[in-house]
């Protein structure tokens, strides 16, 4: 029975470890009202045994050990590095896991566009888990099937959010030794609801439906990079980070799930073996290897990360990094961000049919971007007026 003193509204950050230790199967996992998964217990099957509470791992902290070591990186294949958002250390990573038979977990689409943990063996399907998805991704029955296949003697890569890998360490109880786990620097996870509407919205003015998403498209550079969209009539949405709506409400922390305003997991020290990050910084500390195309900052916490990174060492360009002087440009490695006035008025109001348009209304422009759409506005305007002009002339 999750104990009564603990707002899960407020402090749950939807880990599933106490969904996946439950022995009577009593948790299930069900959005709230603003669309964030959360456990709900069914006080008629549950036994008291008390196993939820402890594998929580807001409700039981553990220190975290090692000094980290950092390492700027980038993928030495080109389009490996492209498709993913940063420096493309993640599939080089479980490549080498699979090519030792292993399995890989991560955040990928569904058909319906919502985002959840999956498990890849082979090489040819490790792209469905590259780029980060901005959205919460659902964990399922993943880390009971990532114990079962570490019980039998296999590989297994997890990698997910500071607090999803705090939840599977507490779900695991130990460390196993074939066990690799990789967290990344996180700003926060925003609403699948609200990504539901957003999709909506798009899909409504295309006229049709979405066959492919990417929220960090680098056409424009990694630095500014963009929201892109394809569609099913050949159509493609692309805007850069300051303009698209859905962007701009996740940069500006006006979407983001309850507890990532206070999380608990952030610091240099982390749970995981592996942390994985974009190096903002590169330009200032290491101009002569930024390219625009992706740098990762990567920070080594165990000798299990150790031994993996130095596998990886042939298909990687590598620059060692001082930590601190690395986290300064990366401010979301340490502190949690600060909540929008209009987050909770937002999430509320928003819908498929106003999306747009309230985000542009809540969350602001820069004033080159805002110039540059307003002319845009009466440039289309003027266009149309002529075009009906040259209409009744004729
Ligand atoms: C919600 C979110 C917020 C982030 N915020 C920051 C930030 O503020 N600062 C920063 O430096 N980096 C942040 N990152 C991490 C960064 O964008 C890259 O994902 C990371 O550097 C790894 O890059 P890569 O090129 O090696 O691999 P990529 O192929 O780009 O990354 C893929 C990895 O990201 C994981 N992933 C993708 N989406 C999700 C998701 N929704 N939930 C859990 N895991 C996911 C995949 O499972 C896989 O492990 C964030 C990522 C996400 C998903």
């Amino acid at each position: 029975m999750i104990d009564q003193s603990f707002n899960i509204n407020e402090n749950c950050t939807g880990c599933y470890a106490c969904y996946s230790v439950c022995p009577q199967s009593c948790i299930s996992m069900l959005a709230n009202e603003e669309g964030f998964i959360s456990p709900s217990v069914n006080s008629i099957k549950c036994v008291r045994c008390g196993k939820c509470m402890s594998v929580c791992p807001i409700l039981n902290p553990d220190e975290r050990e090692f000094e980290p070591s950092a390492i700027a990186c980038q993928n030495r294949i080109n389009s490996s590095r492209i498709k993913s958002s940063s420096g493309g250390v993640f599939v080089a990573l479980s490549e080498r896991i699979i090519e030792l038979e292993g399995v890989v977990y991560g955040a990928a689409f569904n058909s319906n566009f919502e985002v959840e943990h999956k498990s890849v063996d082979s090489h040819e399907n490790i792209h469905i888990l590259q780029g980060s998805k901005y959205v919460q991704s659902k964990i399922g029955d993943s880390f009971i099937h990532a114990k079962e296949q570490l019980s039998s003697g296999k590989h297994v890569l997890f990698s997910g959010t500071p607090c999803q890998i705090a939840g599977l360490m507490k779900y695991l109880g130990k460390k196993y030794e074939r066990l690799l786990t990789i967290d990344i620097v996180c700003h926060g996870v925003p609403s699948p609801a609200v990504f539901k509407k957003y999709i909506e919205a798009r899909e409504r003015l295309a006229r049709s439906r979405v066959t492919e998403i990417s929220f960090r498209d680098k056409k424009m550079g990694w630095k500014n990079f963009s929201m892109r969209i394809c569609f099913e009539n050949k159509r493609v949405y692309c805007r850069s980070k300051d303009q698209d709506p859905y962007l701009k409400s996740f940069l500006q922390n006006g979407t983001l799930r309850r507890s990532c305003y206070a999380c608990r997991f952030k610091g240099e020290k982390r749970h995981s073996d592996i942390t994985l990050a974009d190096f903002w910084g590169v330009q200032n500390l290491m101009p002569d290897i930024d390219d625009d195309k992706g740098t990762s900052l990567v920070l080594l916490h165990s000798p299990t990360g150790k031994q993996m990174f130095e596998s990886i060492a042939g298909d990687i360009f590598s620059n060692p990094a001082d930590v601190s002087e690395a986290l300064k440009y990366n401010s979301a490695a340490l502190n949690s961000v600060k909540r929008s006035p209009f987050r909770d008025q937002f999430i509320k109001e928003v819908t498929n049919d106003n999306f747009i348009k309230l985000a542009h209304k809540y969350f602001s422009e820069s004033p080159n971007i805002r110039i540059r759409r307003r002319l845009l506005m009466v440039i289309k305007k003027l266009r149309l007026e002529k075009l009906v002009r040259k209409i009744r002339k004729k």
